[in-house]
């Protein structure tokens, strides 16, 4: 398979080959990635290890998925850690960077994010990248986040994520609030163990999954 058939715009694909310096997908990209982009966009669960290629598979999931057009948050992605998050967006900035698509990173303030200190306005960037307490406080109480454009949410490392105080619940806040407005919100999860809280949280939270084990 190549990037060409996967249906990628011109700017991704520039992306792609000028930016990442990738050739072709790995194995785990050309699997699950026309299952991201293409109707009737399911839902996915991926056990995939780091060095798989994971990472490409969601940050295009995200990127080929949103509107830049449209000035609202489109993609969601929680991760279990800040510096994941950070790392994550950097991805998507360089895969991105001829697309015109913008992103934020929802952590905490304290680690350098700053953003709340700086700026209180509603996020119109498409892409919002954070851990699960910042992103569900942006959602509720400082009401910055609007989900009512979210169309794909992509939980990553869910394994990390779901071992941490806390994040099992805001993670199924901001699930639940994303469903509530939008009926038909494609989600991701990628973990690189299927264990019995993995499992728990996917088969209670994620309907009609397709599972891809790489
Ligand atoms: P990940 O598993 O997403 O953390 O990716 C592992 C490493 O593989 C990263 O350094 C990526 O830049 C690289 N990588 C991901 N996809 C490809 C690809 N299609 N071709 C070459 N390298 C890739």
């Amino acid at each position: 398979k190549t990037f060409e058939e996967l249906n990628l715009s011109e700017s991704l694909l520039r992306g792609l080959y000028s930016e990442m310096k990738f050739e072709k997908p790995s194995r785990i990209q050309a699997e699950t990635l026309p299952m991201i982009l293409t109707p009737p966009h399911v839902n996915l669960i991926a056990q995939a290890h780091n060095g798989s290629g994971k990472t490409t598979c969601f940050v295009l999931g995200m990127l080929g998925r949103v509107d830049a057009q449209l000035q609202a948050p489109q993609a969601l992605c929680v991760c279990p850690t800040r510096e994941l998050a950070i790392q994550n967006e950097e991805v998507l900035l360089k895969m991105g960077k001829y697309t015109g698509i913008t992103s934020v990173c929802a952590i905490p303030s304290d680690s350098g994010g700053g953003y709340l200190s700086t700026r209180r306005d509603p996020i119109v960037d498409q892409v919002v990248i954070g851990t699960p307490g910042t992103l569900k406080r942006w959602m509720t109480k400082d009401k910055l986040l609007s989900t009512k454009h979210i169309k794909i949410l992509v939980f990553d490392e869910a394994d990390h994520m779901l071992a941490q105080d806390g994040f099992q619940d805001d993670s199924m806040r901001i699930l639940r609030d994303i469903q509530k407005n939008r009926g038909s919100c494609q989600i991701l999860l990628f973990s690189a163990t299927y264990d019995e809280k993995v499992k728990q949280f996917a088969l209670r939270n994620i309907p009609k999954a397709n599972y891809v084990f790489v």
